[in-house]
């Protein structure tokens, strides 16, 4: 059961970070923040600090960081809802699970939304449906992607036409709320236009297959992003959710497996050469959610993965994501596709058959992959210094598999301890170490911990650190919808509407809003470089002046590299319409 997003945010507005870490590590007051030795590794100067104004604790030496409710998570080893509870027991509230002690009438009106929702996202789909009918090119495109009729009915694929507000077609009332919530129809400066336009629509379903989401395939635009997909809304949430569950659903059951692969385009394509137990995560690599949706149905997982860097990177994070979820009785393999092919390409080379015969002999067990990649990172295994390496990699993963997982574990113990010359047991004994001493009655966490590489801030970085330290600057970011953000700009973004919106005061409250979105990585990895003699205290005229600056910067760069490619574009083609209008946009701006 769910908690409510602003039961967390009065939480910790009312609790204290300071109480709570101080009842487990001693703290010395320093200036307008607490020290500490780290909890979380060994250290005899402390470069642990809390700071009271931002709710948020950090540390220098491992790049350890977050909430109160983070630090009972790592700390205690409690679940999102145990630390919470944890929290609420303190200040002597109790936590309101949604579903609980929701009013009827609350309940009922929520429901009433959602079905409104739902609605509209049907007909959007019904709609775009009878565009790809009706326009030659799109038809032409799908045609030239190899998609047949049957293809294009089971995962009701359609055409959003190349018009700023098509879908004034079929609701009277556009721009309306629900329009807007639902992600469909976006605002910018006053003026409201379809978020998808001139794409081929690919409906994303829920569990029951009602339509909660869109994915969209740019047709020719080259300026544009190639892939849009809704927003988070009501309905929908990217981390959570699967392109092709639902229509894989009885494959699955079937060959009591399940692929994962990129991109939507892969998912249709292999179903319709005869592959119908593929999914695909949505713009993101896998996550740990979505592994557990997964294994809910079946205990066979194969990713499959383009041969190349990107490939091999996106491969490594599933990895390190599905750590924590493995268990004895389920598996994960590998597939790498050769460089020149994804699985779309792929499958109509070589047939389905082929394909299936490939995960069979080729895939490469996540254990076996686990330590070939560990091997590969430090570059040979010859010398005790390049032992140590390897050793100090693993100790970031196999801390991460739980109980369920006991035996595996074990086995990836003994085969690394193998590999580089060493007994099981007092590789066993170092890889245990460095766990902090047990503290109270609470069961110390076992570290999930990510690399920590000291390392330079990209701008981005910093202005989203900022950002969360000083909630009142998010009237400096103003970054127009039309824009194609990356994703640092995009959380930047992201963050400040919140701010906005929301009306949240710490940095803590803005965090833990975030918390399982699409934006976690960005965030984790904006946190660990916060530099030394970044003030965690109150920022002068100064610092405000140097954030509204690296503002400007940020925008400049933005444009900048839009208007170089639409230039570029320019130069083969002629710009749409469209173009031509963001082009002269980006112009004025400048
Ligand atoms: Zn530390």
């Amino acid at each position: 059961m769910a908690i409510p997003q602003d039961f967390v945010d009065d939480l910790l507005e009312k609790v204290d970070i300071v109480d709570i870490i101080e009842e487990f590590v001693p703290l010395k007051k320093g200036g307008a923040n607490y020290l500490a030795c780290c909890p979380f590794h060994q250290e005899k100067t402390p470069s642990f600090t809390v700071s009271p104004a931002k709710q948020f604790f950090h540390c220098f030496g491992c790049g350890e960081h977050g909430t109160a409710v983070g630090f009972l998570m790592k700390y205690a080893n409690l679940s999102f809802v145990e630390a919470v509870e944890n929290l609420a027991n303190r200040i002597g509230v109790s936590v309101p699970h949604t579903g609980r002690q929701v009013s009827a009438e609350e309940r009922q009106a929520k429901q009433q939304r959602r079905l409104n929702l739902q609605e509209i996202m049907s007909e959007c789909e019904a709609f775009y449906r009878r565009k790809l009918n009706a326009f030659v090119s799109a038809q032409e495109y799908v045609k030239n992607r190899g998609l047949d009729a049957q293809t294009i009915d089971k995962y009701g694929i359609g055409y959003a036409p190349d018009n700023y507000q098509s879908l004034q077609e079929i609701f009277d009332d556009y721009p309306n709320e629900n329009l807007i919530t639902a992600g469909m129809v976006i605002e910018n400066e006053g003026r409201f236009y379809d978020r998808f336009r001139h794409r081929i629509m690919f409906p994303i379903r829920d569990g029951q297959g009602k339509t909660i989401a869109f994915g969209g395939r740019i047709l020719d635009k080259k300026g544009d992003a190639k892939y849009l997909n809704s927003p988070e809304t009501p309905l929908f949430n990217k981390g959570s959710c699967l392109y092709g569950l639902y229509e894989a659903r009885s494959a699955i059951r079937q060959e009591q497996k399940v692929l994962v692969v990129e991109g939507y385009m892969d998912v249709t394509a292999l179903s319709q050469y005869g592959i119908g137990y593929a999914v695909a995560a949505l713009g993101t690599a896998a996550t740990a959610e979505h592994i557990k949706l997964l294994f809910r149905e079946t205990s066979r997982v194969y990713f499959c993965f383009d041969g190349d860097n990107a490939g091999r990177k996106a491969a490594w994070r599933a990895l390190e994501n599905a750590l924590p979820q493995l268990a004895d009785d389920k598996s994960i393999a590998f597939l790498f596709l050769p460089p020149e092919h994804d699985p779309d390409s792929f499958v109509r080379e070589y047939g389905a058959d082929y394909f299936s015969g490939c995960l069979k002999k080729d895939s490469i067990a996540l254990s076996d992959y686990w330590l070939d990649e560990l091997v590969k990172q430090v570059g040979d295994i010859n010398s005790d210094e390049k032992k140590s390496q390897i050793i100090r990699l693993a100790k970031q993963h196999l801390p991460q598999m739980s109980d369920k997982a006991r035996s595996l574990k074990f086995l990836m113990t003994k085969k690394l301890a193998e590999k580089i010359a060493m007994e099981v047991a007092d590789l066993d004994y170092l890889i245990g170490q460095d766990i902090a001493p047990k503290k109270k009655s609470y069961k110390k966490a076992v570290l999930p911990k990510s690399a920590y590489r000291p390392k330079i801030s990209t701008t981005a970085q910093k202005m989203v650190r900022w950002l969360l330290m000083n909630p009142q600057w998010a009237k400096y970011v103003r970054l127009p919808e039309y824009w194609i953000l990356p994703e640092e700009y995009a959380v930047l973004q992201n963050i400040a509407t919140l701010i906005n919106t929301l009306k949240l005061n710490n940095m803590a409250q803005i965090l833990e809003r975030l918390r399982g979105s699409e934006y976690e990585t960005v965030l984790h990895h904006s946190l660990l470089a916060v530099e030394h003699g970044e003030d965690w205290s109150n920022p002068t005229e100064d610092d405000e002046r140097a954030f509204q600056d690296g503002m400007r910067k940020l925008m400049d760069d933005i444009r900048n590299t839009q208007i170089k490619e639409l230039s570029e574009v320019s130069q083969y083609r002629a710009l749409s319409k469209a173009e031509q209008e963001l082009l002269t946009h980006l112009l004025m701006g400048r």
